[in-house]
């Protein structure tokens, strides 16, 4: 069904190798940005929705509006370029504060980091007005057909054709030399997970393959697993420095420190969940063995992340014997 789609044996090399299949070079060491300044959004919207606009540089932005992912705002002569556009029904908010952004102009692309609602919400708005909307090939596939998470009924209908990708890639591409982009192959979140990397402003955008907020969703259903998220955490390490500033799909900006805590967290869960599959047990019996446990005071329950995570497996590991 999905051509794209790499086989669970090339995936599991791949985080293994972990870093081996870097795109990008050593980034350019970027202009320190300021401190961040983190500004209300209820200044520009007369709801006072509790949004807030954090600036990362002159001309880069995250837009928080509440309950929604981030979304990464670049302002240029041209126009304004977005990573991510957070739900549909948030998209009047957003749009709302993209157009009271300094220098902002219309929108001409929007970046789909992957399928999830939560990012692809103006993508029928933007469709429409005949904006540029880059994602991964997979990305493009997953948004043509209907799709059903097995483990809560979840179900999400496909957009039509006018909201979907209007250009995609599968390994890397770029706008100019300022803006570049690539696939994460690793499988962290979904399998057309894509990271934005802004080279002057020395900013990286991964939406969610890597989680700023808690405990991630293991979308098995369309790829992700959690031996990609510890390839994605290696790979992404070496496309940032340690004043790279990297924008995670919800929750606070981090750091090169950060990516390297959460490879070493996530690395050593998923060896746990490893052994236990090996062990035949099951999703119930990886969660009894509290595989996180030295880490939840941080991060909280994590029982529906260990059940998603291990059976995440199945589709990528068979056991030993
Ligand atoms: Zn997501």
């Amino acid at each position: 069904m999905n051509p794209a789609r790499p086989t669970r044996r090339h995936l599991l090399k791949t985080a293994m190798a972990g870093a081996a299949g870097a795109v990008l070079g050593a980034p350019v060491r970027g202009l320190l940005g300021a401190p961040a300044q983190i500004t209300s959004l209820s200044r520009q919207s007369p709801e006072g929705d509790g949004g807030s606009l954090q600036r990362l540089n002159d001309d880069l932005f995250v837009i928080r509006i509440p309950g929604e992912a981030n979304v990464v705002a670049h302002t240029r002569a041209d126009g304004v370029l977005l990573v991510d556009s957070a739900s549909a029904a948030a998209s009047d908010a957003l749009m709302k504060a993209v157009a009271a952004l300094p220098g902002a102009g219309p929108v001409h692309t929007l970046f789909n980091t992957h399928w999830h609602p939560e990012q692809t919400g103006a993508n029928e708005l933007l469709g429409k007005a005949g904006k540029t909307i880059i994602a991964h090939e997979n990305t493009r596939l997953w948004l043509t057909t209907d799709i059903i998470w097995p483990w809560n009924e979840k179900r999400f209908k496909r957009l039509p054709k006018i909201a979907q990708p209007n250009k995609t890639f599968y390994t890397t591409g770029q706008i100019d030399a300022d803006v570049r982009y690539g696939h994460i192959p690793d499988a962290a979140h979904t399998d057309g997970d894509l990271y934005v990397y802004f080279a002057k402003q020395n900013v990286l955008v991964v939406g969610d393959a890597v989680s700023g907020a808690g405990w991630p969703v293991v979308d098995y259903t369309t790829g992700g697993w959690i031996g990609g998220m510890v390839g994605a955490l290696q790979r992404l390490q070496t496309l940032a420095n340690a004043e790279t500033r990297v924008v995670p799909g919800r929750g606070p900006v981090l750091g090169l420190a950060d990516l390297k805590a959460q490879y070493t967290m996530y690395a050593t869960i998923y060896e746990r969940l490893t052994t236990l599959l090996n062990k035949g047990r099951g999703p119930g019996e990886a969660v009894a063995a509290k595989p996180t446990k030295e880490f939840d005071d941080k991060m909280g329950s994590s029982d529906e992340f260990v059940r998603r995570a291990f059976e995440s497996l199945w589709g990528y590991l068979s056991p030993d014997a």
